[in-house]
């Protein structure tokens, strides 16, 4: 990618494809480039693989899946025909969202949905798509992720070549185009994907109840299996009360709110980049009474550093920050119940000191 054609830092460019293309931490897909054959590494996806992906010295292939939860959905339309694509968008605009369309290494075209950060269910995700491929006649047409959850038999998934591949980006490959510019690339791609609208997964839900849509692998079934689900909201495995001030914001206590919040992206395996890149997301929502100001970026950057700076045990559960988002369903609540009973026979409080606050908590 020609840097020339960015302000932006290293840093931002790479919160900002960790946001769209990433999944699974631990492991990447690539492809030799000369000979095409395509192999797993099974190392992290540190930032160091995505350079080498966005300098083109080596490609990167994300798994998408993470349990049951993605970041984004792609269509992978396998031929050159460019009506497909097209139709996709515009049907996927009839239910309110948006779809992108990348010029694939090869041949063909991959049609992109993002979700919200920090993701959403891959298998409501996926219907979705479905719903929008049947529509518009091609329902055998690829998905990625491919599944709609990982299980004891599927470890990883499948990996979905990324974007943005140093080598091809100059021949027009592995870029995204203007489907209103007669499918020419988007000059500055770094500002096109800052500028994706993500899909919340109450619109996919809304999709799939007005749409009465079935899957063959079962919703309710992967809803069930995560550990943290109180209302059909498993995002990447936070505790409800997490789920419910991202979703709706607060409008009491934004930074003891965004510390924990900020705990809760870290230990579901966010890295802080992009745990930053959703708390500023969650900061637009916040709606504190007429004297407050909402938390700044700068604000959201402290709480976040110090969520990630030690290991923090507890969640605050008693917090006033918190407790107005707690769901009787959660089963930390137990967790969080026979630690104290515990604690009380023993005499042994540490819960308090492995959890205390170490930034200013009102505002
Ligand atoms: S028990 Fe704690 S972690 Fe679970 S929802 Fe309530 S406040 Fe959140």
């Amino acid at each position: 990618m020609n840097d020339s054609q960015t302000s932006k830092t290293t840093f931002q460019k790479l919160a900002l494809f960790r946001s769209c293309f990433t999944g699974l931490g631990h492991v990447y897909g690539t492809y030799d480039p000369k000979t095409g054959r395509s192999h797993q590494v099974k190392q992290p996806v540190s930032d160091k693989v995505l350079l080498h992906h966005l300098q083109g010295r080596q490609p990167y292939g994300v798994y998408l899946l993470v349990g049951d939860q993605t970041r984004a959905v792609a269509a992978d339309f396998d031929d050159e025909d460019t009506l497909w694509p097209l139709e996709f968008i515009h049907q996927a605009r009839q239910y309110g969202i948006k779809a992108y369309i990348e010029r694939s290494k090869r041949k063909g075209w991959h049609v992109w949905i993002f979700a919200e950060l920090p993701g959403a269910s891959a298998a409501k995700a996926r219907l979705v798509a479905k719903a929008i491929l049947d529509d518009i006649g091609k329902p055998s047409t690829e998905i990625f992720p491919k599944r709609d959850r990982l299980n004891d038999r599927t470890s990883y998934g499948n990996f979905i070549n990324a974007p943005l591949f140093g080598m091809l980006v100059p021949r027009g490959r592995t870029v995204f185009v203007d489907p209103d510019n007669g499918l020419r690339p988007y000059p500055n791609q770094w500002d096109f994907l800052e500028g994706v609208q993500r899909v919340r997964e109450h619109l996919l839900d809304e999709i799939i109840e007005i749409n009465n849509l079935t899957s063959s692998e079962s919703i309710s079934g992967v809803v069930e299996s995560s550990p943290w689900s109180s209302d059909g909201h498993s995002t990447f495995g936070l505790p409800p009360c997490a789920q419910e001030m991202l979703a709706k914001g607060v409008t009491e206590h934004q930074r003891v709110a965004c510390f924990r919040l900020a705990l809760h992206l870290k230990k579901a395996g966010l890295p802080q980049d992009l745990a930053i890149v959703s708390l500023n997301a969650w900061a637009d929502k916040n709606r504190p009474s007429s004297d407050k100001r909402i938390i700044t970026a700068s604000e959201i950057h402290k709480q976040a550093e110090s969520a990630y700076a030690k290991d923090y045990r507890g969640c605050g559960c008693e917090e006033a920050a918190v407790m107005p988002y707690c769901s009787p369903n959660c089963p930390l609540k137990c967790n969080t119940k026979a630690r104290t009973e515990t604690s009380t026979r023993t005499g042994n409080s540490d819960r308090h000191d492995a959890d205390s606050h170490p930034s200013s908590p009102q505002q």
